[in-house]
């Protein structure tokens, strides 16, 4: 996921996450703009002043490094620069904030990240990362046998990582070497965008951006198929490069002889060349990936926990990412050491998606509700009798120690209260609990109702 495209969401979780207040997000956060990436280094423009920089860097930098990690993935280094600073900073190859610069952006959309360094190879991809390589090697001269390489295998396995991973090297070893990286998604938008127009220069400028190359990567194939133009025009460019020599790399979830509506004079050319599937790796290999990846994100867990998440996730290394990520931003966000408990329970919705319903703020009240014959509606009103405000505790104290939700944002599915009027009523159960043994007792029957594993 590009952090570009999910900026004002990684601002808002960041606002919300750490509960920062409205002003304090309007004069420091939202005005965040990325400047520029630059491999693993985001640049961040903040608002004009050398104050608002040591403060906002002070203060920031570790939380909105965590979202980000969170939503993309990604561990990027971070840099506040103010407006000033920009000429100081050689341009990157993709310019986040001048897109009429973006010259050629097409070539460069890769992921810094999914490089042959990171592949970690495992009995799934043997075949797949050496071929891989030798085309991007030899990507000046191809060799026949592996042109075009097909490459297929099921989702998260690796095909993306491979492909960036051979864009990345022929334009670090053979600079001279034009390359074109697409998904087939991206493809289609473009035939049927000069289609749509009706312009032949659009037309002819989109065969030449992708004819007049050398090397042409084409991911998730399957998106073209049965769209009759798109193949058209996709083979048509296919036959021209392929004829003049150059390489071709294709990518799918499914081999050719499965592309059952593929037609055949197409399904026979893919299989001139290479085929080399990725399947799913096996326990050694999940075991280093994890490693590989802790050791990229220079965080540790104990070996426990990765055993326990290379066991239960098998079939996808995105989801094995995925579940690496949650903790890190978790122990991150608590600053608590990982232990193999809150592994567990933090993986719950990724391990056991199905073992029982998300427990929500919303599934509390409800529940709590119907517990004490009330409706959700008068918990959240703005009632103060006490038959209400004491279901309506309750479900503040069971809100913080059931879900992840924070103390503002029970406040505001609670009809909007604030911060304090929360801990207050959770303070409140709190002493009840321990003063009071039917309390407790009560407590304890609705958090079964609410969670009955
Ligand atoms: P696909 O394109 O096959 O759906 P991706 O290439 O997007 O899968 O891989 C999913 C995630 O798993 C990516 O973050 C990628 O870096 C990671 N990944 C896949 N295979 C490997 C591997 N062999 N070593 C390290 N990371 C991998
Ligand atoms: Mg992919």
């Amino acid at each position: 996921m590009l952090v570009e495209e999910k900026w004002e969401d990684i601002l808002l979780t960041l606002k919300n996450e750490y509960e920062l207040s409205q002003i304090v997000y309007e004069s420091w956060i939202e005005p965040l703009k990325i400047y520029q990436i630059d491999n693993n280094i985001l640049y961040i423009l903040v608002p004009p002043e050398q104050i608002a920089l040591n403060y906002i860097s002070k203060k920031y930098t570790t939380p909105l490094k965590v979202v980000i990690a969170e939503f993309t993935g990604v561990n990027y280094e971070i840099k506040f620069i103010l407006p000033e600073d920009t000429k100081k900073i050689k341009p990157a190859k993709s310019i986040a904030l001048q897109p009429n610069e973006q010259t050629q952006k097409e070539n460069y959309d890769l992921n810094p990240n999914y490089t042959f360094d990171t592949f970690v190879v495992g009995n799934n991809n043997k075949l797949a990362h050496t071929i891989s390589l030798v085309v991007a090697e030899e990507a000046a001269n191809p060799e026949k046998k592996f042109n075009p390489l097909f490459l297929w295998g099921g989702v998260g396995l690796g095909k993306t990582h491979l492909m960036h991973s051979i864009a990345h090297y022929i334009l670090a070893n053979h600079p001279q070497l034009k390359i074109q990286y697409v998904n087939s998604e991206v493809f289609t938008n473009e035939v049927i965008d000069a289609i749509r127009t009706g312009s032949n220069s659009q037309m002819n400028a989109l065969r030449d951006k992708y004819r007049n190359i050398d090397v042409l990567l084409i991911d998730d194939i399957q998106f073209v198929i049965g769209k009759d133009r798109t193949q058209e025009e996709f083979f048509n460019t296919f036959n021209v490069l392929y004829n003049a020599g150059k390489q071709i790399v294709i990518s799918s979830d499914k081999p050719p002889k499965e592309m059952t509506t593929l037609e055949e004079r197409f399904r026979s050319r893919f299989q001139w060349g290479c085929m080399a599937d990725i399947s799913s790796p096996d326990y050694e290999t999940r075991m280093a990936i994890l490693r590989k990846k802790e050791e990229m994100d220079n965080f540790q867990l104990d070996n426990q926990i990765t055993e326990y998440i290379a066991t239960n996730i098998k079939s996808n290394i995105r989801e094995l990412e995925g579940a690496l990520n949650r903790l890190m931003a978790f122990e991150r966000l608590t600053n608590e050491e990982i232990t193999i408990d809150t592994a567990i329970e933090q993986l719950e919705s990724i391990i056991n998606p199905d073992s029982h319903k998300t427990i929500t703020p919303e599934l509390i009240i409800e529940i709590v509700a119907e517990h004490f014959q009330k409706t959700p509606d008068q918990l959240i009103s703005k009632s103060r009798s006490s038959d209400i405000v004491k279901p309506r505790q309750i479900a503040m104290y069971l809100c913080k120690n059931m879900t992840g939700t924070s103390l503002s944002g029970i406040g505001e599915i609670l009809g909007g209260r604030d911060h304090s009027t929360i801990i207050h009523g959770i303070e409140k159960v709190e002493k009840d609990i321990k003063k009071n043994k039917e309390t407790k007792k009560l407590i304890e029957t609705i958090q079964k109702k609410i969670n009955p594993n």
